[in-house]
């Protein structure tokens, strides 16, 4: 980890060097799922493995396809990312790299009515979120399209925030949905994008290849326990049912990891920009947009088939234990004031500095933009800002 991210910072009040991931959480948010999910593979492999010929030879074949599922999981990540960053520059989104002042400027023409100061923030989080180089930023511009999902899919929306890279941690990429840029203030942005940093330098997108090479050895071991099961020595019945076990079993403790990851980066987002109430905020306006989106997909979906869509419902606390990849906004929330109410201090630095970068910016000839730009854009951000701190 690069020593610029304040993995480790002072209480103010108390004099105390807080550490950004405690060692407790390290083991049971990191290490404790993904050996609980080594540990689900090898036992459904012991019960395989008598039937195939013993660990003797299962072991070995599943270690090659271990590996080998590795390899292509990181293969095919990275032919994604690669068409990601090559292919849909002009169509689905577009690219910002704000290392080119040409960027700088194309970016306040377009957003710099609402964000004026985000190119000179984001280079202030790259910084202390101790990423070598900024990240590219890819701006989702298209709205909608008629099925009411976007060219890219679910995965890809008007309101996204998200980030991702090559297998290796190389390339890295924020993505912004536009109408994220549209309804976040400047405060909020930043807490969101400080979120998305503190998941590229805890190499989250890294860590998920590893979990997705286990997947096809998984489904490797599924198939020939059913196949054991059919052809003679396994009862079948069992089998199924301890095959749907084992993936419900292994999904919740990736989610359980997902969720952990969460909570780490809104800490990160805190500690960054201070901007504890800003991401919250910004989690409420994202949940409204999403379950709107998800309404009008649904309903789309539905009305074109000429039938009536069902009543949505967000999904009860059980469901959300097994499958949630984030928890639930209310903890994050509360977490996030918890974090406020024991470092208020830092928050209030943080926030301090992004506020004195802003009227420093301000201040100058330039207004602190390289472009253009309507001339009474600054002021409008400037209230803007007052108003997100
Ligand atoms: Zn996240």
């Amino acid at each position: 980890m690069a020593s610029s991210f304040p993995s480790r910072f002072v209480d103010q009040k108390t004099g105390t060097i807080e550490k950004f991931q405690t060692m407790r959480e390290r083991v049971t948010g990191e290490f404790l799922p993904e050996a609980g999910h080594v540990g689900i593979l090898a036992v459904k492999l012991a019960v395989l493995a008598p039937f195939v010929g013993g660990l003797v030879v299962a072991a070995p074949v599943v270690a090659v396809a271990w590996f080998g599922a590795r390899w292509g999981a990181a293969k095919v990540i990275d032919l994604v990312h690669e068409k990601l960053l090559l292919e849909h520059k002009k169509g689905d989104f577009i690219e910002f790299d704000f290392t080119k002042a040409d960027d700088v400027a194309a970016f306040s023409a377009r957003y710099g009515d609402r964000h004026a100061q985000f190119a000179q923030d984001y280079a202030a989080m790259t910084k202390l979120a101790g990423l070598p180089q900024p990240p590219k930023v890819f701006i989702i511009d298209q709205f909608f399209k008629k099925g009411g999902t976007s060219k890219l899919g679910g995965l890809v929306s008007d309101f996204m925030a998200g980030t991702t890279s090559r297998p290796n941690g190389k390339d890295p990429v924020i993505m912004l949905g536009k109408g994220a840029l549209n309804e976040l203030t400047a405060g909020e942005l930043r807490a969101v994008v400080a979120h998305e940093m503190t998941h590229l330098n805890l190499q989250h997108p890294a860590k998920g290849v590893r979990w997705q090479g286990r997947m096809p050895v998984n489904a490797l071991i599924n198939v020939a326990l059913v196949g054991a099961a059919l052809l003679g020595p396994l009862p079948l019945l069992p089998v199924l049912g301890f095959v749907a076990v084992t993936n419900v079993a292994g999904r919740a403790l990736k989610a359980i990891q997902s969720r952990h990851h969460e909570k780490l980066c809104d800490r990160g987002a805190a500690l960054i920009t201070g901007g504890t109430g800003d991401l919250t905020t910004a989690l409420e306006k994202i949940k409204h947009s999403m379950l709107k989106m998800q309404r009008i997909e649904t309903e789309y979906a539905y009305r074109s088939k000429g039938l009536e869509p069902p009543e949505q419902k967000e999904a009860g606390a059980v469901k959300r234990f097994f499958v949630a990849t984030h928890p639930a906004n209310e903890v994050r929330s509360s977490l996030l004031q918890q974090f406020e109410k024991k470092y208020p201090a830092w928050c209030e630095k943080q926030r301090g500095y992004f506020s004195n970068a802003f009227n420093k910016a301000a201040a100058r000839p330039d207004g602190g933009n390289a472009a253009p730009l309507p001339a009474n854009a600054n002021t409008r951000g400037a209230n803007r800002w007052q108003l997100a701190a």
